[in-house]
């Protein structure tokens, strides 16, 4: 679906970063006496609290430095949405309604979201992975082709599939704007009447199996009758006892290499979004470079702390990957990059569930690479755990707290 000019007319406008999002003091989210309090406002938080409200509940959403801030997992330029997801059904499922979500939210919020680039999947051979995004895919009426090395050589010229036997293309695919997707989500919540607040909180008082309150970094306490924590890199040292070894975070430098003068072969819609065991990347959109980025990187990162600088290591195994794949692009410039982190689980399958503690606290994150596309359909999901709807049974095994 496109969107229309009187899509864009009718909405309201989107924020163009944090600070334009007019954050309410603190005083403000404890006059609201919420009924729920989510705690972060990436993909996962902002779009519970978004869901929440819909659904008529007294919502407060807080976050340390602000919804789509740099240091947030969400708060990078670009994430891809894709529903090939191997033999995890549930994920591609979950994707395909996700794509609907975000047309739909894109044309409600004004603000153009999506970027329809394909996604290729590059591997020396078929694997059984590959196999199986083929059929689920068949399943979901998504469109899939496979591809020869022959013919990726003759489709896309400017890259070189030297190694790679077998190309899975999935035409659909795209790129969602991340940050400015979080603040429009962020802008709709508070529009629709949500309370939206700078502050850092931590679990408060308790007594018995419920939660009373939070507490903020500057003491202020804040209540509710439900707490959400959807806070992703900083869950682990949030309930260290719970989520210390169950979420790892390590770091990944991003790069953008810039592309030649005058020549559009790297630059969305020439080239697919491409994905293989070492790097994926997405061409240049929004005239900021191809997208370079490892699959491997520093195994601990602080979110709050680190620097967001690349490191030298990474720029030379990065150049090196470029004169393989892109030859023509070896000698182009960085033109811009991003560190970050992701909030890993062992199994790469989010966490979802009840603090075991608390059965007035939901715990979600865990998205370990693959979340921010499943924001809009998460985040109704969420809620609904939250005030206890009904939600689907595999759904809910697969990402409870106490697997493996
Ligand atoms: C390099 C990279 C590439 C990725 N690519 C993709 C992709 O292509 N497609 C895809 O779908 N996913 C991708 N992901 C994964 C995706 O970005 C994450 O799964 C998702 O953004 C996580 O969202 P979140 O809400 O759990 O966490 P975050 O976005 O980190 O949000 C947590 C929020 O909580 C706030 N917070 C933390 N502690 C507190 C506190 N105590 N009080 C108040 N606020 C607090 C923070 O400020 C932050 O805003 C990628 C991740 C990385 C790192």
């Amino acid at each position: 679906m496109r969107m229309n000019r009187r899509g864009f007319l009718k909405t309201a406008s989107v924020p163009l970063g944090v600070s334009a999002l007019g954050l309410e003091p603190l005083a403000a989210a404890q006059a609201a006496r919420s009924s729920v309090v989510v705690v972060g406002g990436g993909a996962f938080g902002a779009w519970t609290a978004l869901h929440l409200r819909e659904m008529g509940h007294t919502v407060t959403l807080l976050d340390a430095y602000g919804p789509g801030n740099s240091r947030a997992t969400s708060g990078d330029e670009t994430r891809q949405i894709r529903c090939g997801y191997g033999d995890r059904e549930l994920y591609s499922q979950s994707a395909f309604r996700a794509f609907a979500a975000w047309r739909a939210r894109q044309e409600e919020f004004g603000v153009s979201l999506l970027t329809e680039t394909g996604r290729l999947q590059l591997s020396p051979d078929w694997t059984p992975a590959m196999k199986a995004t083929q059929a689920t895919l068949a399943k979901l009426g998504v469109a899939v082709e496979a591809l020869t090395q022959g013919d990726m050589r003759k489709r896309y010229p400017q890259m070189n599939p030297e190694g790679m036997g077998v190309g899975l293309l999935e035409p659909g695919a795209s790129v969602i704007r991340a940050k400015q997707a979080i603040l429009a989500v962020a802008a709709a919540f508070k529009r629709k009447g949500g309370t939206l607040t700078l502050a850092r909180a931590t679990p408060g008082r308790a007594s018995g199996r419920r939660l009373l309150d939070l507490e903020t970094a500057g003491g202020v306490r804040l209540e509710a009758q439900q707490y959400v924590f959807a806070c992703g890199p900083w869950l682990p040292r949030l309930f260290p006892d719970l989520l210390g070894k169950r979420i790892q975070v390590p770091g990944r430098d991003v790069f953008y290499f810039g592309t030649p003068a005058g020549d559009a072969r790297f630059s969305h819609p020439h080239l697919p979004n491409y994905s293989e065991a070492t790097y994926y990347g997405f061409p240049s959109i929004d005239e900021r470079g191809l997208k370079v980025c490892p699959t491997t990187g520093p195994s601990s990162f602080d979110p709050d702390t680190d620097e967001r600088i690349v490191s030298p290591h990474e720029v030379r195994r990065a150049r090196a990957y470029l004169a393989l794949r892109f030859p023509a692009l070896k000698d182009q410039p960085i033109t811009e990059t991003r560190v970050c982190q992701l909030e890993n689980t062992a199994d790469e399958h989010f966490i979802i569930d009840r603090h075991p503690a608390f059965e007035n606290v939901l715990i979600t994150g865990g998205g370990s690479g693959h979340g921010f596309k499943h924001g809009p359909v998460i985040g109704e999901y969420i809620a609904r755990r939250v005030v206890g709807a009904t939600t689907d049974a595999a759904f809910d095994h697969m990402v409870r707290l106490a697997r493996g």
